[in-house]
């Protein structure tokens, strides 16, 4: 299974998959998240990995379908988010449920109190949920609590796990995040660098160009009752009556042919034509979260010592109908390791992607560029976080941990990155020139200080009192540097 591949990873994932929905769960009730992750060791590999937010929770009626059923979800309206169309979860259940034949404990709590508990299996070859039991069970605040258990490799994982929810933070700032890894460790609590919770992004219908023929028949099933011509205007963005009815005119097909009707051939061509057809505007990019400068910049501050900091952020693009948007960091700290390019830190809608960098378009791109031509030397430690914002992240694997190269996205991280660049060039070139500009000042000082001593005598007359404001006044400036 996907991300699943490995013990390691299993722990990984799994803690990844809950924390993520929690995230995405506190951000749509613009609440300021608070979340606890504790993992249980249980004899022969299993633990019990828990976790717990203060979001909305869930529906009671949605419970068994949310959890015990893959893919779930019938909505097709798309903004930036961490979860992929319900395929996250669910996978880290059924991994669950093979290695330790454990069902999944849901304990939801929302505003129609007074909350619920869940224990729920998943029929495979039904991809039915199955109740073991549910009960109504008072919860301390509103929120959801999922526990997962399952065999893996904890001892390996634990540092991933510790390091992927350091870097949450980065992307993250106003979420507050609690890791209780079992063995006898404290809790520790980080993040919350920021009081204030991102704006809901607007949902917005999908983008013709983004269309796949897998998207386009799970909508067509929705309503295939339908005419075309309605269908699509009704179903896309950028899709008024007259581009449909051009559209329809480019493919060959009459407005008023129903959905159903469609032959697979049909609606292969029509997808393929899609994306083709040049007469759609752009797609709308306020379904996009950007983490903006101000959070970025405190919460690279927060989590890294850095003596120096700069944002840059991109125009919104596409790809392939899919709006993004890339935004970065560079910053210089002792905290960021020297080496022959600068340290890169990857996050794909405001995730934190810690697998797989060398396979990763980020890494190549960032590896790519000359950075000497940047002030940069192997002495200096910079690092560069890159944030990539889309209604859709081109993942290179299902693991979901490097991006795919695309020629728009390469377009604007190589954009990015010599924005970044530049600003460093500046700062290294202005470091320098103070360095030099100090030199000549002390050479200056200590020559000037001589004649100083020396030469009243020689001309027999009182020394000066200090000869330090002189030289200040000379230069205009301070020469205690
Ligand atoms: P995705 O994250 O891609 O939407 P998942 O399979 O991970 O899909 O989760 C399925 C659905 O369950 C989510 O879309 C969400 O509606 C609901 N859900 C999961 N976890 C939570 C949570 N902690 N709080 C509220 N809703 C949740
Ligand atoms: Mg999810």
């Amino acid at each position: 299974m996907a991300g699943f591949g490995n013990p390691t990873q299993s722990v990984y994932s799994t803690v990844r998959e809950l924390v993520e929905n929690s995230l995405d769960a506190c951000e749509d009730a613009q609440r300021l998240p608070r979340i606890g992750i504790s993992i249980d060791i249980q004899p022969s590999d299993s633990m019990g990995i828990k976790v717990a937010d203060n979001g909305p929770g869930l529906p009671y009626d949605q419970v068994p379908e949310a959890f015990g059923r893959v893919l779930y979800g019938s909505k097709y309206d798309m903004k930036q988010k961490r979860g992929t169309f319900g395929l996250g979860v669910t996978m880290a259940i059924l991994y669950g449920q093979i290695t330790t034949d454990s069902p999944v404990v849901i304990h939801t709590q929302n505003r129609s109190g007074p909350g619920r508990v869940y224990r729920l299996l998943i029929d495979v070859e039904e991809n039915m949920p199955i109740i073991e039991n549910e009960k109504e069970l008072v919860r301390v605040t509103n929120g959801t609590t999922v526990t997962i258990t399952l065999r893996g490799d904890l001892n390996r994982a634990r540092e991933r796990i510790a390091e992927y929810l350091r870097l949450t933070t980065i992307t993250s700032p106003h979420a507050v995040i609690e890791m209780d890894f079992g063995g006898g460790e404290s809790t520790k609590a980080i993040g919350g660098w920021s009081k204030h919770v991102p704006t809901v992004p607007t949902l917005s219908k999908p983008h013709p160009r983004s269309a796949d023929l897998e998207l386009l028949r799970r909508m067509m099933t929705k309503s295939p009752s339908k005419k075309i011509h309605d269908f699509l205007v009704e179903s896309f963005q950028q899709v008024g009556t007259r581009t449909a009815t051009r559209f329809l005119n480019f493919v060959g097909l009459d407005a008023s042919v129903r959905i159903e009707s469609l032959a697979r051939a049909d609606i292969s061509r029509l997808s393929a034509s899609l994306r083709r057809f040049d007469g759609f505007g752009r797609p709308d990019s306020r379904c996009l979260s950007p983490i903006d400068e101000d959070a970025f910049l405190l919460s690279v501050r927060s989590l890294f010592n850095s003596s120096w900091m700069k944002y840059s952020r991109r125009s919104p693009s596409e790809w392939q109908g899919n709006p993004f948007i890339v935004e970065g960091v560079i910053a210089i700290g002792d905290d960021f390791p020297l080496a022959d390019t600068p340290t890169l830190y990857r996050f794909a809608n405001r995730v934190p992607l810690l697998y797989d960098a060398s396979d990763d378009v980020l890494t190549r791109l960032v590896k790519r560029v000359n950075w000497k031509h940047y002030g940069f030397s192997s002495q200096l430690p910079v690092a560069l976080f890159v944030h990539f914002g889309s209604t859709k992240v081109p993942y290179k694997a299902a693991g979901k941990q490097s991006l795919a190269p695309m020629t728009e996205i390469e377009t604007e991280v190589t954009g990015l990155i010599r924005m970044l660049g530049r600003a460093l060039r500046k700062f290294a070139g202005q470091r320098d020139k103070s360095r030099r500009d100090a030199r000549k000042m002390r050479e200056f000082t200590e020559m000037f200080n001589i004649v100083a001593k020396y030469g009243p005598a020689l001309a027999e007359v009182e020394p000066p009192i200090s000869t330090k404001h002189m030289v200040r006044s000379l230069f205009e400036v301070n020469t205690d540097v």
